[in-house]
């Protein structure tokens, strides 16, 4: 495999031929494909059935287990779950890499979304001892539903995640111009100024001095922040440390231009 580039300079009157040895790459690049198919039909199918499986053990429909096999049961269910969500995380990262993550684009009413966002993090925030509080607005976005409320829960999650027990949370959406803003404000361990620009690159997870709340792939932020992109918005954090975070992202709003007669 070779790259082959020509190049006429005036200036020489000449032209320039670079040859590219490109074999190493391409073996490369096929390597990977073949690591992502093998992820894909290798690993997460069979892990799909295994926490399938698991779920229906939990769920006591094919008799009772006792404590102590519940704890068992659970502690596999769980890990298997975060297994799966890395890989498909991982396969998401590798679509968004080859332009392939799609959006399917439409009216979204921005209070349905935070109802929806209330519903699927109240479990996640009691078990933890935090309080969430939602801001909603009367406002309709042109976006991927499912793809927003991905950004979201990821937001979330991480608020709660690196809250102390009994923190709040605050989410919060707001029209800003010729957007829409949406907040997430956590009062929780922070992140210092080094550290703010990283977090939205592939795998980034900042130290701190405090115990590091366990579980996390470094890939929500870039992932997020890919979708965010994607939908023409921004994505940021604003930031101190020991002080909380609020991080936040924008999605335009359609200009609507009216014809004159
Ligand atoms: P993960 O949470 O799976 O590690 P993310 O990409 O979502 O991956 O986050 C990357 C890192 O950013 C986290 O590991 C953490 O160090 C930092 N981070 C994210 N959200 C917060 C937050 N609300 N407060 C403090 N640090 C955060």
């Amino acid at each position: 495999d070779v790259l082959f580039a020509a190049h006429w300079s005036d200036d020489e009157q000449s032209t320039f031929f670079v040859i590219h040895d490109m074999t190493a790459f391409k073996q490369a690049e096929r390597l990977r494909q073949e690591v992502m198919a093998m992820v894909t039909h290798d690993l997460r199918s069979p892990l799909n059935t295994i926490t399938n499986v698991l779920g229906f053990i939990k769920s006591g429909k094919h008799g009772q287990l006792d404590a102590r096999g519940l704890d068992y049961v659970e502690s596999a269910n769980r890990n298997s779950q975060r297994m799966l969500n890395l890989i498909n995380d991982l396969l998401d990262v590798e679509r968004i890499k080859a332009g392939m993550m799609e959006l399917d684009l439409g009216q979204v009413s921005v209070d349905e979304c935070l109802s929806a966002l209330e519903l699927s993090t109240r479990g996640l925030a009691e078990e933890a001892g935090i309080k969430i509080e939602f801001k909603s607005a009367p406002i309709v976005v042109y976006a991927d539903e499912e793809k927003l409320d991905r950004v979201l829960i990821n937001l979330v999650s991480n608020a709660i995640k690196f809250s102390p027990a009994d923190g709040e949370v605050l989410v919060r959406v707001a029209r800003d111009n010729d957007s829409v803003r949406f907040s997430v404000m956590d009062h929780g361990v922070g992140i210092s100024i080094a550290n703010q620009q990283k977090l939205f690159r592939l795998f980034q997870q900042v130290d701190s001095t405090d115990a590091r709340p366990k579980g996390g792939t470094g890939l929500g932020l870039a992932i997020s922040k890919a979708l965010v992109e994607q939908h023409g918005g921004r994505i940021g954090v604003d930031s101190q440390e020991g002080q909380g975070s609020i991080f936040w992202f924008t999605i335009p709003l359609p200009t609507i231009s009216f014809a004159r007669e």
